[in-house]
């Protein structure tokens, strides 16, 4: 038997989930002692060669060094998946490890979660069966750096869904849909980048809902902040987004005609930044054919796809649009030809749209104001108006698949029609850079919030289970990260709501007096400071255009270069009005009139923001999770190597140390009597070979027996608590003797 067939033992099972806890014993091999080896016992004995399992079995479990070490022997076995707890710790092996097949998924289905070998599988089979027995609503939570491997996850996990559920006949198509919804949010919305040559540019959560029966039916998807910069403009090696060079690269020559594109990307602006069109691991011929089967698999007509491409096609019009001055120094289109085909594409007139992208209309005291631009601002106007258009028809694709998921209720009799839901959470982790601007501060307040959740679910499991067992609760010590989430989203004094007042602010706002009243406002918190709060030696380590936040897990500065812009995210009114009059359907769709009559301000990036990840967080609350966390073992994107120094790097802004705290902060190890009776029983005369009374009991008489001190466990109502690991270890070398 290879490790990766060997039994595991199952420490914090809530005692309602696994076939252990319910009574049935799990198959295993037969120990040096003639016992039956049921769980944990091959791999304990193998701990040495392979590390633990389980880093709550770590001796030393505040030591960096000694999780690191644990990491890096199981990577070097190909072993990628650890557990801490029921936390699914996952390192991007980049290549192929074969332990994705149907094999392997049969061998997870119905399985309890700590009889095999850590897997995602296990995470995946264990949520689906919570759902399904107790009929509660699950998430999964994946999240690591870029590179890390949080979209295989979470493909992976939604295959294992497709292949191991039951299924019906409208189920068939739903499962085709959830699975093809990938390709199309992929190509519209990931790009190559230096860290991932498929890299997830935006926030995805995905509801897979399911029936009485446990077959999926619907499905839905919210998308959180997608990076719409990339669409002007790609640093140095990287890519704009991949629907861009798929439709260059596969559409059909007639195709091509009609949107009045050509073959070469090399004669569009908007793909030229980056210096890296081709890209070898990419197949951008053979994508394009993926997503044409995928859009009609979600349902999209003919004429959905053609004004969807009309829109693609115009983003790269719209960014050979090229201006030049006059004799006043105003802006004049000189590329006619490109407005012609942004004209026709976007069904806009073509007067209309060139005026829009050189003048400036507002309406002041309700009169119609209009002001010509100068090169600059009309480039600033255009590349706005490219990043519109691609961002609300990316939503727009997201609201159309959510169409296509739906759960057709009218299909269903009332009484098969309750459904569950299990939700996938795939977002940007921690982001840390030379460099970090407004995009970082937002993903990485996203991650503070769900480093809240995490405590506080995890906390309450914790908890409930103590509770449920009798055991007094220990109150755990750990550091409450919600003072930085009031610093950030505090109504008036928090960050966000500063940076919108200097948003709102009429007259001369700018970057440097939002920071000026960051100062000023909360200038004693602990977690904050800017150059000018800080002491002599720290000051030297920032910018006088920066402010520091003490994150949870670690540091982070932030320019604010940028921030007031990014966050107003503007879009001149008449170019506003040009897409409302838009008769391509979809940009009709995307630009609402009620906008142009609105008074009201829209809201801000940040604040649409703040407000969708709390919705996201009411809806992950609801719901029992599950955590993966992925790490990246070199940037090289190579297999086998494993770089200690960035992974420690992910190991801290991940807050593992903290989550094998939490979880360590009681006890390591549970398990119910009789498993635990059952399995060392022969260790004292007075159980062996059979205990006839009460488990209980049993392992009560067995434990006095070991010379167990009463510090070191505690009996619960079914199961014994045992709080370190070299207790455990001990009684299962005894075993070995
Ligand atoms: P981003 O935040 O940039 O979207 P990500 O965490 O979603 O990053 P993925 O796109 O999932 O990262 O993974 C990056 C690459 O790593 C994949 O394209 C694949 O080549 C490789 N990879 C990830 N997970 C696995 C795995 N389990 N087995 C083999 N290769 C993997
Ligand atoms: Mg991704």
């Amino acid at each position: 038997m290879g490790h990766q067939d060997r039994l595991w033992p199952q420490q914090n099972c809530k005692g309602r989930r696994c076939l252990d806890c319910l009574g049935f014993s799990s198959p295993g091999a037969i120990g040096s002692n003639g016992i039956r080896l049921t769980t944990m016992e091959s791999a304990l004995t193998a701990r040495d060669r392979v590390g633990v399992q389980d880093f709550v079995l770590l001796e030393n479990f505040t030591s960096e060094a000694a999780f690191i070490e644990n990491l890096r022997k199981r990577f070097k076995e190909n072993l990628i998946y650890t557990y801490i707890g029921s936390v699914l710790v996952s390192v991007n092996p980049y290549k192929d490890l074969e332990i994705y097949s149907k094999q392997h998924m049969e061998r997870y289905r119905g399985v309890s979660f700590y009889e095999v070998s850590p897997h995602l599988y296990a995470i995946a089979d264990n949520s689906y069966r919570a759902l399904r027995t107790e009929r509660k609503d699950q998430c999964i939570l994946i999240s690591g750096e870029s590179g890390a491997g949080k979209t295989e996850a979470t493909k992976k996990i939604l295959q294992y869904y497709a292949v191991t559920c039951p299924v019906s006949d409208q189920v068939e198509t739903v499962k085709d849909r959830l699975l093809q919804s990938n390709p199309v949010l992929e190509a519209f919305g990931n790009a190559k980048t230096l860290r991932n040559d498929n890299s997830s540019r935006f926030g995805k959560y995905m509801d897979v809902q399911f029936d009485y029966k446990g077959a999926p039916v619907g499905g839905h998807i919210l998308n959180y902040l997608l990076e719409k910069s990339r669409v002007v403009h790609q640093n140095h090696g990287e890519r704009n987004f991949h629907i861009f060079y798929q439709l260059l690269e596969g559409g059909e020559e007639e195709l091509l005609r009609r949107l009045g594109l050509e073959k070469n990307p090399q004669q569009y602006h908007y793909l030229i930044k980056g210096q890296c069109a081709k890209v070898s691991s990419i197949n951008d011929k053979n994508d394009w054919k993926v997503v044409r089967k995928a859009l009609s698999v979600i349902n999209f007509s003919d004429n959905d796809v053609e004004d969807l491409l009309s829109i693609v096609a115009s983003v790269l019009h719209l960014g050979n649009v090229q201006f030049a001055a006059d004799e006043q120094g105003n802006a004049q289109v000189t590329t006619e030809n490109q407005i012609k085909y942004l004209a026709r594409l976007l069904g806009a007139e073509a007067s209309v749209l060139r005026e829009a992208l050189i003048n400036k209309k507002i309406i002041a005291k309700g009169e119609e104001l209009v002001s010509p631009l100068n090169l600059e601002q009309a480039a600033y106007a255009r590349d706005a108006l490219a990043k519109a258009v691609y961002g609300r028809t990316f939503s727009w694709l997201v609201n159309k698949i959510n169409r296509s998921l739906a759960y057709k209720e009218a299909e269903y009799p009332s009484w098969r029609s309750s459904t569950t839901v299990l939700g996938l959470l795939d977002i940007y982790g921690f982001e840390v850079f030379q460099h970090n601007s407004f995009e970082q501060f937002c993903i990485n307040y996203c991650n503070e919030k769900l480093q809240q959740l995490f405590i506080e679910l995890t906390l309450k499991s914790e908890q409930e289970e103590y509770e449920s067992e009798g055991i007094a609760w220990e109150s755990i010590h750990y550091f409450n990260n919600k003072i930085i989430c009031d610093l950030v989203e505090e109504k008036f004094k928090g960050i966000i709501s500063i940076l919108d007042e200097e948003c709102l602010r009429p007259g001369d706002a700018t970057d440097m007096t939002f920071l000026e009243k960051l100062e000023d406002t909360v200038k004693n918190h602990p977690h904050f400071l800017t150059h000018k709060l800080a002491d002599q030696k720290t000051r030297k380590s920032m910018g006088r255009e920066e402010f520091r936040l003490l994150h949870y897990a670690g540091e982070v500065t932030y320019s604010v270069t940028g921030f007031l812009d990014k966050n107003n995210d503007l879009l001149f009114r008449n170019l506003k009005e040009a897409m409302c009059n838009s008769e391509n359907p979809i940009i009709n769709q995307c630009f609402d009139r009620t906008e142009l009559t609105d008074k009201k301000r829209p809201e801000t990036v940040a604040t649409q923001f703040k407000n969708s990840l709390s919705k996201l967080m009411e809806i992950l609350m609801s719901k029992e999770p599950s955590y993966i966390r992925c790490i990246k073992p070199n940037d090289a994107k190579q297999s086998g190597r494993f770089d200690e120094v960035l992974i420690r790097h992910q190991v801290k802004y991940l807050g593992l140390m903290e989550n094998l705290r939490v979880r360590r902060a009681g006890f390591a190890y549970r398990r119910k009597y009789e498993v635990f009776l059952q399995r060392y029983k022969s260790l004292c005369p007075e159980t062996w070979p059979t205990w006839d009374g009460r488990p209980h009991d049993g392992v009560a008489v067995l434990v006095k027996h070991l010379g167990y001190k009463p510090e070191e466990y505690k009996m619960g109502r079914t199961k014994i608590f045992i709080r370190f690991p070299k207790t455990l270890f001990a009684t299962e070398d005894a075993l070995e003797i």
